[in-house]
């Protein structure tokens, strides 16, 4: 395996707790605890990105090597790694919940590649840290096998988001209980290897203004600026506030994309948004099947909703004002941090305008386009149909003379199809006139609609039909989906079944429509 070159800026420049006491307790003046991998039993490569393992030198060659795994099961370090664990804090499900960290994630280093572009590698599933609180800092196959296929399918969407290397199997069982019903049972262990530009989350920033610690938050704000935003200029003040107007614009600009996609996170805690706005932490998230606002694949949240498909832009907003509250003793011009609700707001509606636009095939849209826009979200609900087939197929219809049928594979339910049969007629007559004032070429127009409608998405049943192959030792469904996802906007006919949408024996079977956080 050719060696990697480590630059740990993080733990280099930032205070640390370096005891090496692995108990959970609470770390104060200091932004991360120096950690150790818990060895594993048999570490087995199951499946690894050759995109990000060319992002850091890699050939297949260098992945397949014995050592490969070894390091990334953790059970060895190569030269220049010095893993840590961060230590952070966080509001949950809308409340303060104090200290957290990284429980079961830990960073191995920041290498820098050929390019000079700085990738930190973390393990997720490798054991226990100061942070780990009652938990074992391990992680089940399943959640595994779907963070290294969501963050990857993510990237090819073109969505901001953290990158996944490798899953490794640890041949360890790993007890769960996961419906929390009292009945754990053993599941399979694996780590996901992790990669991003910083792994650094709202609550780095909470946790030290909570404990009025601001000598720590303005060290982590200096050294966040420095190394993650090298493009900002001026005074320590300008580059602070501009900072956090940046964050504001990432984050909305991240969500547009969510809601473009039908991507639903599931726990949009402040400790699980990236700063540099990428999507990150992938637990109990889903794709919408039939389009809700209201739908949320999180077991956890199946009473508020608060995490909800529809709320998501809402919550961007009510998570930056969180950020927002731990930036106000750094940050002394306060219209700076007023403005940032503006700026998200602006980004937001921007960006997911201008996406609404291509999704529909028109130029542009206008305040007259609200009306037919909103009975389509409306019809699209009150009849279940599939939000991914939906707006792929429309670029299919005959504007002059439109038909519902190439629409049809989208709903799920033939009956609701039939009631609202006329309703439908009516709305595609309404939107066809109005492609037809527009008048862009039908080649052209399908081009704009496929380039952000993509064909292929993580359906929720396709994630858990791999994990159940892979819980059996057949590993070659993740690898076809990871081929299939590399190319979501390409029609790719000879994968047509992944298109599908989801059959009905997954309608409510766990790990297709509903999921736990337990993981
Ligand atoms: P999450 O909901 O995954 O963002 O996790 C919230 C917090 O719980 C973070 O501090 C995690 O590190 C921690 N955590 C989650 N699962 C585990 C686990 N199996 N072992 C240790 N800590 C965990
Ligand atoms: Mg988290």
């Amino acid at each position: 395996m050719r060696p990697l070159i480590f630059d740990n800026r993080f733990v280099r420049e930032l205070p640390g707790d370096t005891d090496g006491i692995n108990m959970p307790r609470q770390v104060y003046d200091a932004l991360w605890s120096s950690v150790q991998p818990t060895p594993v039993a048999n570490p087995q490569l199951l499946a690894y990105s050759s995109e990000v393992a060319t992002l850091l030198g890699w050939t297949d060659a260098d992945m397949q090597h014995p050592d490969f795994a070894q390091v990334f099961g953790g059970n060895q370090l190569m030269t220049g790694m010095q893993p840590y664990a961060a230590c952070y804090g966080g509001h949950q499900f809308g409340g303060w919940a104090g200290q957290l960290g990284d429980g079961r994630a830990m960073s191995l280093g920041e290498t820098i590649n050929n390019a000079g572009e700085r990738w930190e590698l973390q393990l997720k599933g490798a054991g226990s840290t100061p942070y780990s609180r009652r938990a074992d800092g391990r992680a089940v196959l399943r959640s595994s096998v779907r963070e290294f296929l969501c963050s990857e399918a993510m990237h090819h969407l073109g969505i901001p988001t953290t990158r996944a290397l490798s899953l490794v199997a640890t041949g360890d069982g790993v007890v769960r209980d996961m419906f929390y019903d009292g009945n754990p049972q053993v599941e399979p262990g694996a780590i996901v290897c992790r990669v991003a530009p910083s792994f650094i989350r709202f609550g780095n920033f909470e946790l030290p203004t909570s404990r009025g610690d601001i000598g720590l938050l303005e060290q982590l704000v200096d050294f966040t600026i420095a190394r993650d935003y090298p493009e900002l200029h001026g005074d320590t003040q300008e580059k602070r506030g501009q900072w956090f107007l940046e964050i504001c614009r990432r984050t909305a600009v991240m969500i547009a994309h969510w809601m473009r996609v039908g991507f639903v996170h599931g726990v949009m805690n402040t400790d699980n948004m990236s700063i540099l706005g990428l999507t990150i932490d992938y637990g109990p998230y889903g794709w919408l099947e039939d389009y809700d606002p209201m739908w949320t694949p999180n077991t956890t949240d199946a009473q508020g909703k608060r995490y909800s498909y529809g709320q998501q832009p809402y919550i961007g907003h009510w998570n930056l004002a969180r950020l927002k509250d731990a930036l106000k003793p750094v940050i002394s011009d306060v219209s700076v941090l007023d403005a940032g609700s503006q700026v998200y707001a602006d980004t937001y509606s921007e960006t997911f305008g201008t996406m609404l636009a291509a999704k529909f095939g028109i130029r542009e849209l206008s305040d007259e386009d609200a009306p037919w826009i909103n009975s389509a979200f409306e019809l699209l609900h009150k009849t279940e149909v599939d939000m991914t087939l939906f707006f792929r197929n429309l670029a299919m219809l005959d504007v002059q003379q439109p038909t519902l049928t190439p629409l049809y594979p989208a709903f799920y339910r033939d009956d609701l199809l039939q009631r609202n049969h006329a309703e439908w007629d009516n709305w595609l007559q309404h939107y066809c006139r109005r492609l037809q004032q527009d008048n862009l070429p039908t080649g052209e127009r399908q081009q704009r609609m496929n380039a952000v409608n993509p064909r292929f998405v993580l359906r929720n049943y396709l994630a858990q039909q791999a994990i159940d192959q892979a819980a059996s030792g057949d590993n070659s469904l993740i690898t076809e989906l990871l081929t299939v996802l590399r190319h979501p906007y390409d029609e790719q006919a000879q994968y047509a079944t992944f298109a599908e949408k989801r059959p009905e024996w997954a309608r409510h079977k766990a790990g297709c429509s509903m999921l736990s956080c337990s993981s």
